[in-house]
Parts: structure tokens; C-alpha cells; sequence
């Protein structure tokens, strides 16, 4: 008898049909006698909608009142569920985010998790109950609701198996499992039967979109053992995040392939070569609370320097005016920018005992002719800006580089 978190997201919870199936899937755990939590998602589309619809309201909603708003999606389906569950036998209670207190801080609309009170959930267990959760939500210490985020509820499921020391976490969704990319870019994309915790949040913060980053952050911190499954079949082992040093298994040494096109790359040219360019080049973005990402500056020539870095292409418009603002101070010769680029990254833990990654890698792109516009890299990953029509190609031919689409 084993401890099972299972969490459901928005297609799993798509239509009163998967709901009910979703239920029979927890009664079959109940059959062979484990305990289960389950953590829902809103219906699909809905937290869209409802922030859609605070935004007919007020333009830039109230953080605080979002939150009220956009917390209802999951209060809907973990009553929905835990209907669908009595409704074959089974006991279960529905719980939201402030009932369990889940505590968070007080950053609307992207709050960290503080603590969990897990004795409710413990006695409902004792109880024979299925215990079914609200994602994405929580309360701060004043009773304020508040969510942690978009894709959340991944990390409510998680945090949730951490704090009742679960043998396992489990991630249903739409897909199978972790790709080596995405197999709607390349079709001979392989389903990974395990990936590193380290890989996983290379992946997660470059672009790929199977777990919330704050999720696999979590699983890092508490060794929470975390499998993403469909909940479209009935079978498969689906993929398991496992901890490396624990990972004996044959494994490639690249893993998979990211790529995000929500970047834009900004340029600060003829810069003076001097200490604190750096910062007043970077502070003024941060402030206005601009996620910087890829950093380069180059070797100055002759006193001078440039600079460039990468933020959301949503921020794009809005750090270029606040360079633009500064340019005389700093006494930049030119800000210019493109927000027509991808980030295309290659991950893997074998590239720390491995050389010629990079090579291969640049080698790849150069035979199809696609130019590099900046290089970043990291200990498990190359991460290269390319203008954005390649992106396709680069992934594909990527793919293939590194032989993704064989079992390793
Ligand atoms: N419903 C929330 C969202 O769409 C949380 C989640 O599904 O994980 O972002
Ligand atoms: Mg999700």
C-alpha cells in the first residue's frame, strides 16, 4: 500500500466525461489499496476565460481580485471530481486551497508555497476518503486568496507529495510523458522512459511546457519521486524524473531538445568599457521588473563594448523605451533589438563527460546555413538565439544531430 499524489490537469478535466474517468482511474488505486490525493486543474480554457473576463472589467486587473477570480476554475472541478468519485462508491472530500491552508506569501497571482497543514488530509486518509484538492491556489496569512502561478497546480501536486512524504507523485496530462522535443515540431520525437531533476528544469525554464518550473524546483528540494503519465491510456509508465546519482540506466547523452520563441534580443552597441555599465544597462530593465535571460557582453575594443541580452518578447517594447530613456546617461552609440528570434537549446548531463557537443551542435545549424546570433551555455546545456523562421528547422535537424529519435 503505497501513498499516490495524483494530479489532473485542465484536458484531464476537460468535460464531465473525463472527470468521470479520472474517477475511475483513482477508484482502480483504491482497488489495489493505496491511498490518493488528487490535485485538479480548472477545466480547460477556463482560467483564460475568467482572466478574459477581469480584463472586460479592468484593464490591468486588481492582483488581489484576480486572484479571487481566476482561484474558481479549480474550486469547480474539485467538486466536480469528488461528485464523480461518490458517485461510484467511492468516499471523498473536496478541499480548497484555504481549506487545507496552503500557505503562501502574499505575491498575487504568483505566490510561493510557506507551509502546508497536512492533518486534515490525514484523517480523511485514516477515514478511507479520497482527498481531493484545489491546484493553484493557496491563502496567505491573512486570508487573502492567492495562486502561484500559470501551470500552478503542478506545483500544488508536488508540494502536496513533499508534505505527506508520498511514495509517488504523478503527473497526468495530455501527453505520455517528457519528449525528447516536441513531437508536434518533430514527429519521430521519442518519449524519455526517465530524465534527470536537473534535466527536467533545464527543460522546464527553457521553453518546454510538460511541468510548471516551480514544480520540479520543489521535486528537486524534496526528492519527490514525480512521474508524468497520460490520462488518456490506461497503461504506460510514462516518464519518471529521477535524481542522478540514482540513474544506473543506459542513458543518451544529450536528452532533448527546448526551444521558445517568447524571447526578444536587445542590442546596446559602442558602450564605454568601464566598470558599472553593466548595471546601469541592466538595473534600469530589472527595475521595471523585465526578466532579463541570456546575458552577453564582448571584449572591449578601444574603450568601447557591446552588449546585448534577451527578455520576454511581451517586454520588448518596454525595455527597448527604457534603454532608449537611458541611452544619453550611459552613452550608448545605438539600441536596437529584434523581437523576431527563438532560443533553441540542447540538454543533457552527459555533456559533463562528454566533449564535442557544441561543436556538433554548430556544426548542424551551419551545414543548413542558419546563423547564430548569441551563445549561452550552462553545465547540461547549449542554449543558441536564431532567427525565428529556422526554428523548425534547427530543432529537426538538431534532432536528428544527436540521434534523439533511437533509443540510446
Ligand atoms: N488552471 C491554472 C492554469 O491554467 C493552473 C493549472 O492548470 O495548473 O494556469
Ligand atoms: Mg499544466
Amino acid at each position: 500500500m503505497a501513498l499516490i499524489v495524483q494530479k489532473y490537469g485542465g484536458t484531464s478535466m476537460g468535460s464531465p466525461e473525463r472527470i468521470k474517468s479520472v474517477a475511475r482511474r483513482v477508484a482502480r488505486y483504491r482497488a489495489q489499496g493505496h491511498e490518493v490525493v488528487v490535485v485538479v486543474s480548472a477545466m480547460s480554457g477556463e482560467t483564460n476565460r475568467l482572466i478574459a473576463l477581469a480584463k472586460e472589467i479592468q484593464a490591468q486587473p486588481d492582483p488581489r481580485e484576480l486572484d479571487v477570480i481566476i482561484s474558481t476554475g479549480e474550486q469547480v472541478t474539485i467538486g466536480l471530481l469528488s461528485m464523480a468519485l461518490k458517485d461510484i462508491g467511492l468516499d471523498a472530500r473536496s478541499y480548497t486551497g484555504t481549506q487545507v491552508k496552503i500557505l503562501t506569501d502574499s505575491s498575487h497571482t504568483k505566490a510561493r508555497i510557506q507551509h502546508i497543514d497536512e492533518s486534515a488530509m490525514r484523517t480523511d486518509l485514516k477515514a478511507g476518503r479520497v482527498v481531493v484538492v484545489a491546484g493553484f491556489q493557496g491563502v496567505d496569512a491573512e486570508g487573502n486568496i492567492t495562486t502561484l502561478g500559470r501551470g500552478g497546480s503542478d506545483t500544488t501536486g508536488v508540494a502536496l507529495a513533499a508534505a505527506l512524504k508520498a511514495d509517488e507523485c504523478q503527473i497526468y496530462t495530455d501527453v505520455d510523458g517528457v519528449y525528447t522535443t516536441d513531437p508536434r515540431v518533430v514527429p519521430e520525437a521519442r518519449r524519455l522512459k526517465t530524465v534527470t531533476f536537473e534535466e527536467m528544469l533545464e527543460m522546464a525554464s527553457l521553453g518546454s511546457k510538460v511541468l510548471q518550473i516551480r514544480s520540479v524546483e520543489f521535486a528537486g528540494k524534496y526528492k519527490v519521486k514525480l512521474r508524468v503519465l497520460s490520462s488518456f491510456q490506461e497503461e504506460g509508465e510514462g516518464t519518471l524524473i529521477t535524481f542522478e546519482e540514482e540513474d544506473n540506466m543506459e542513458k543518451a547523452i544529450i536528452s532533448g531538445i527546448a526551444f521558445n520563441r517568447d524571447e526578444a534580443r536587445i542590442n546596446v552597441t559602442g558602450v564605454p568599457d568601464k566598470p558599472g555599465i553593466a548595471y546601469q544597462i541592466l538595473g534600469p530593465v530589472a527595475d521595471a521588473n523585465i526578466d532579463v535571460d541570456m546575458i552577453i557582453q564582448n571584449v572591449g575594443i578601444e574603450g568601447h563594448t557591446d552588449f546585448s541580452f534577451t527578455v520576454p518578447r511581451n517586454d520588448y517594447q518596454k525595455a527597448l523605451a527604457i534603454l532608449e530613456g537611458v541611452q544619453g546617461h550611459i552613452g550608448a552609440k545605438s539600441i536596437s533589438g529584434d523581437d523576431k528570434i527563438c532560443k533553441v537549446s540542447v540538454v543533457g548531463v552527459g555533456m559533463r563527460s562528454h566533449v564535442g557537443i557544441a561543436s556538433t551542435m554548430f556544426r548542424t545549424l551551419a551545414e543548413e546555413g542558419i546563423n547564430i546570433q548569441m551563445i549561452s551555455t550552462s553545465e547540461i546545456k547549449i542554449s543558441v538565439v536564431l532567427d525565428e523562421k529556422y526554428l523548425e528547422l534547427a530543432v529537426r535537424v538538431l534532432h536528428k544531430a544527436f540521434s534523439l529519435d533511437q533509443e540510446p
